[in-house]
C-alpha cells in the first residue's frame, strides 16, 4: 500500500496529518535517555523504569509491529490562548483520536485484507514524537512541538502499530531557523539547550506542574505561572508557523 492511500483513509477517518514509520529503534531514545538521566522528567516516573526502557523499540510494546502509522488531529480553535490550553478546551482526545484509529483499522483491513494492529493514543510507551517525525509529520521545533509547514502544531498525535510492511514517508527539514521565539516567550525557562537543538525541563514547565505534578509548586515558580490553570500554550501561540493556523472544524473541539 503506498503511502498515499494511507493518508486518504486516515483523512477520511478524521486526520489531518498521517504517515508511516517503519517499526524499528530510532536514535532519538538515546536523547530520551539523557533527558531522564538529567532528572529533567520531574516526578512523571512513569516515563522511566521498564515503560521507558519499552520505548526503546516498537516491537517491544507490540512484536508484531512492522510499521508504525501515525496521525496528526487538529484542535486549534478561534480565539487566544488563555488559562486552559486549547487541546483542553473540547472532549478528551485520547476518546477522539482512539475513535479515528478504530475506525482507520477498519477501512486497512477493507482495503489490505487482514493484519494485526495496536492503537496507542498517549499512554502507550511510544516515543511517539519522534514516529511522527521520521513519518513526515512534521520537525520537532525548539519549543519541542511537532510543527508542519502550513499547518502550524495545534494538534495532538495518535499511532496504529500494525503488522504490515508499508511504504514509509521520509523527516521533512527542521525550519526553526535562527528563530527563538518561544525561547524567550516561555514564562519559566524551561526550554533549555541540549547536545542538539533543545528540550523542556518539565520540572518547570506549566503544562506539566498544572497536570502532571502532584503537590505544591515550587514558590520561585508560582509568580511565573501567570493565569494558567491547565496546560500553558505560550511557546506555541508565539511560534510564526502558528500564524493563520488552519482551526479545526471537528465538533469535538468547538465550544458548545
Ligand atoms: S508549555 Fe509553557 S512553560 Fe512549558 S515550555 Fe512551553 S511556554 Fe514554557
Ligand atoms: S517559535 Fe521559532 S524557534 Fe520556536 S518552535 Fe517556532 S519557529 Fe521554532
Amino acid at each position: 500500500m503506498r503511502p498515499q492511500t494511507v493518508k486518504m483513509l486516515a483523512a477520511e477517518c478524521g486526520f489531518e496529518l498521517a504517515g508511516v514509520a517503519a517499526a524499528e529503534p530510532l536514535p532519538d531514545f538515546a536523547r530520551y535517555q539523557e533527558w531522564l538521566v538529567a532528572g529533567m522528567a520531574g516526578g512523571m516516573s512513569y516515563l522511566a523504569g521498564r515503560r521507558g526502557e519499552a520505548r526503546a523499540d516498537p516491537r517491544a510494546l507490540f512484536p508484531a509491529a512492522r510499521s508504525v502509522i501515525c496521525v496528526g488531529k487538529l484542535y486549534n480553535v478561534e480565539g487566544e490562548s488563555r488559562g486552559i490550553s486549547r487541546h483542553a478546551r473540547g472532549r478528551d482526545y485520547h476518546h477522539v483520536v482512539g475513535a479515528g484509529l478504530k475506525r482507520l483499522a477498519e477501512r486497512l483491513r477493507q482495503a489490505a485484507g487482514p493484519f494485526q494492529g495496536k492503537i496507542c493514543v498517549d499512554t502507550a510507551p511510544l516515543l511517539e514524537r519522534s514516529y511522527a517525525r521520521r513519518a513526515g509529520l512534521g520537525w520537532i521545533g525548539k519549543n519541542t512541538c511537532l510543527i508542519r509547514e502550513g499547518f502550524g502544531s495545534w494538534f495532538v498525535l495518535g499511532e496504529l502499530l500494525v503488522s504490515l510492511e508499508l511504504e514509509p514517508d521520509g523527516p521533512p527539514p527542521d525550519a526553526c531557523g535562527t528563530c527563538t521565539l518561544c525561547i524567550e516567550a516561555c514564562p519559566t525557562r524551561a526550554l533549555v539547550p541540549a547536545a542538539q537543538g533543545f528540550r523542556v525541563d518539565a520540572r518547570r514547565c506549566i503544562s506539566c506542574l498544572t497536570i502532571e505534578h502532584r503537590g505544591p509548586v515550587p514558590e520561585e515558580l508560582r509568580a511565573l505561572m501567570s493565569e494558567w490553570v491547565y496546560g500553558c500554550d505560550v511557546c506555541q501561540a508565539v511560534c510564526p508557523w502558528n500564524r493563520g493556523a488552519p482551526v479545526t472544524s471537528d465538533p469535538a473541539w468547538r465550544r458548545a
